[in-house]
């Protein structure tokens, strides 16, 4: 559905964007990753024809930006990383207009009724946009970019600024575009794209350094993962017994809990050791309290990939 094919953009002697490529599928809902100034605005702004890139071509459904701008932008929603919202307009006008602008071809009144109802705006059709809440705000900026019904939607750090309340909200309403639409949406924060996409890109100082489907980031970034193990009993008798699996690294007690200790294993990434744990603790008679696999590790592991990545700054 979208092609990005060796894209490079230089703002006079910084380099924003160094030679990246990568290809989104239809209906695949895109995580695009990175800390700030990564590049990340500035790729959208490219895939969306807003500014040119200096090197590369972006082809969104067979049609290339800089070819058929008005075709290609026809096939894209876009809501930038400051959405452009008129605060004198009521959230109902202001998508009308917006429907307009865009050219749609849909009957109007049926069409911002769905997409008032799909963003959960229901209630606020009749709101100056200036008195809503940046939560509320941000969700017209969606129904902006919804309007037509593009077969790609593009979002530029949709969450920044909002409560864990509206961002779950975003959350869930990203992934139920991903049944219709191409979705590609961007964050600096890890837990947010893992919880939303199949598929996350790494972008850090204006170079892709991962690229993998979701379940298989932490694989592609280490070859280890780690768990915690809460468990009753002798500690030593416990951690040599976890060393006895096979594909356990390390070992290491970390904290009592009354009877209980809690112990990080390091394991090699790409297999599932929940069972051999649970049947090695059997075996030693020693119950399981919890058992954690460690995604605090993969945002260790993404901080620490894209401050490496910064080299000689700071
Ligand atoms: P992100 O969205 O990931 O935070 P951006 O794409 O906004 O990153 O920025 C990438 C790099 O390009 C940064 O170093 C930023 O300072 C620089 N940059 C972005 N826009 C401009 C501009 N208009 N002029 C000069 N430098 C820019
Ligand atoms: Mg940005």
């Amino acid at each position: 559905m979208i092609e990005v094919k060796n894209l490079t953009k230089r703002y006079g002697k910084i380099t924003a964007l160094d030679n990246i490529s990568f290809t989104v599928d239809t209906g695949e809902v895109l995580g695009f990753l990175g800390p700030n100034g990564a590049g990340k605005s500035t790729t959208m702004n490219i895939i969306t024809g807003y500014i040119s890139s200096n090197e590369g071509t972006v082809t969104v459904d067979g049609s290339e930006i800089l070819a058929d701008p008005k075709r290609t932008k026809q096939k894209i929603g876009y809501l930038p990383e400051i959405p452009p919202l008129y605060m004198d307009m009521t959230v109902r006008k202001y998508l009308e207009f917006m429907f307009d602008l865009k050219r749609v071809k849909l009957p109007k009144k049926e069409h911002i009724d769905e997409i008032i109802r799909l963003v959960g705006l229901s209630d606020h059709g009749k709101r100056l946009i200036k008195n809503l809440s940046k939560g509320y705000r941000q969700r017209v900026g969606f129904a902006q970019a919804l309007l037509g019904n593009p077969p790609v939607i593009i979002l530029d750090e949709p969450t920044v600024g909002l409560d864990p309340r509206q961002i779950i909200e975003i959350r869930k309403l990203i992934k139920s575009l991903g049944k219709k639409h191409t979705v590609i949406f961007s964050s600096h924060v890890l837990s947010e794209i893992s919880a939303a996409c199949d598929r996350i890109i790494i972008i850090s100082e204006g170079k892709i350094i991962a690229d993998a489907k979701a379940e298989k980031l932490h694989e592609v970034l280490s070859d280890e993962r780690r768990m915690t193990l809460t468990a009753e009993g002798k500690a030593s008798d416990i951690s040599a017994e976890l060393n006895k699996i096979p594909e356990v690294l390390r070992v290491k007690k970390q904290a009592a809990q009354g009877k209980a200790n809690e112990y990080l294993i390091d394991y090699k990434s790409g297999e599932d050791i929940r069972r051999s744990v649970f049947n090695a603790m059997v075996r030693i008679n020693c119950p399981i309290l919890e058992m954690k696999s460690g995604d605090d590790s993969l945002e260790e592991l993404y901080l620490k990939l894209t401050e490496k990545s910064k080299g000689g700054e700071s």
